[in-house]
């Protein structure tokens, strides 16, 4: 079976050159291992995604020189799919509702602060402070019935009884890129979101499922999701999903060694391109020259 490769971009702003030397990453290793390459459109964040983003992505994918596999996939239209993840993990009494707002989250945290310092998950966000999952069951109706919206999050620490010796496969540049088993830690994000109160599913869940689903054996991917990858494998020990190899790649970083970010205009490839650069010089910009 040829290996499967994934780029999954959000269009939730235009690509930036981080996003190119991630995409090149995929798109090589693939035409290396005579694998295949899909491309994803994680659009579940309605609020954020918007149609001219996608268009876009298209655009400079196909611009910088990258072909992928045609249907694409776009999540906003595999809602089910997130929907029996879900119910698998529930029936597995795994998923409880959160009530909290965020404004009420951010004044739980600060109350526990003043006992001292609260923990902080990888990407610097403190745990869930919450006591949802310790709510009685008809409390929990009553709050369901009078239409209180809710997220429903991961009882973590139950998750990780049920699974021994979590690691994964990483073939990243830290491992020499030739491999190396990561013990994975998902206590480290705590009762994460598997369901946001708007929207059926969260970045974990449905990336988890659609990886199984699409067949991705290697992931390719940045160095800041790493952390996440604890939480995915996890999902999906828990779900019965295959285990796909990873390699995290280094960040393409601006002058002052920050991470780049959709909105930082002299990064953006648009803008690039407006100034008159080629796809061969956005492949020497990131190293790929
Ligand atoms: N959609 C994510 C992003 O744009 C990438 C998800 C992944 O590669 O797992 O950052």
């Amino acid at each position: 079976m040829p290996p499967v490769f994934r780029f999954a971009p959000s269009p939730n702003g235009h690509l930036h050159l981080g996003h190119a030397y991630s995409a090149l990453l995929n798109f090589y290793r693939a035409r290396e291992t005579g694998g295949r390459l899909l491309l994803r459109i994680e659009d579940i964040d309605t609020t954020r995604c918007r149609p001219e983003f996608e268009a876009a992505i298209y655009e400079d994918l196909a611009w910088l020189g990258t072909s992928w596999e045609i249907p694409v996939r776009r999540q906003s239209e595999h809602l089910a799919d997130y929907r029996a993840a879900l119910d698998k993990l529930s029936a597995l009494g795994l998923v409880y509702p959160a009530f909290e707002s965020r404004a009420e989250i951010a004044r739980l945290v600060s109350a526990r602060e003043a006992d001292g310092p609260w923990p902080r998950d990888p990407d610097g966000a403190p745990l869930y402070p919450g006591e949802c999952k310790s709510l009685p069951g008809d409390a929990r109706a009553r709050l369901i019935a009078s239409g209180v919206p809710y997220a429903l999050r991961l009882d973590m620490a139950a998750a990780c009884q049920r699974v021994a010796g979590l690691t994964w496969r990483e073939l990243g540049e830290e491992q020499g890129g030739e491999g190396g088993i990561v013990p994975a830690r998902p206590q480290a994000w705590g009762d994460v979101i598997l369901a946001r109160k708007e929207t059926p599913t969260s970045y974990h869940l449905s990336v988890v499922v659609d990886d199984a689903l699409q067949g991705v054996s290697e992931i390719v991917r940045g160095q800041d999701l790493f952390h996440a990858t604890a939480v995915h494998r996890l999902l999906q020990v828990l779900l019965g999903l295959p285990e796909p190899a990873y390699r995290h790649h280094r960040l393409i970083c601006d002058g002052e060694g920050r991470k780049l970010s959709k909105s930082s205009r002299s990064t953006g490839l648009r803008e690039l391109r407006a100034g008159g650069a080629s796809p061969a010089s956005i492949r020497a910009l990131v190293g790929l020259g």
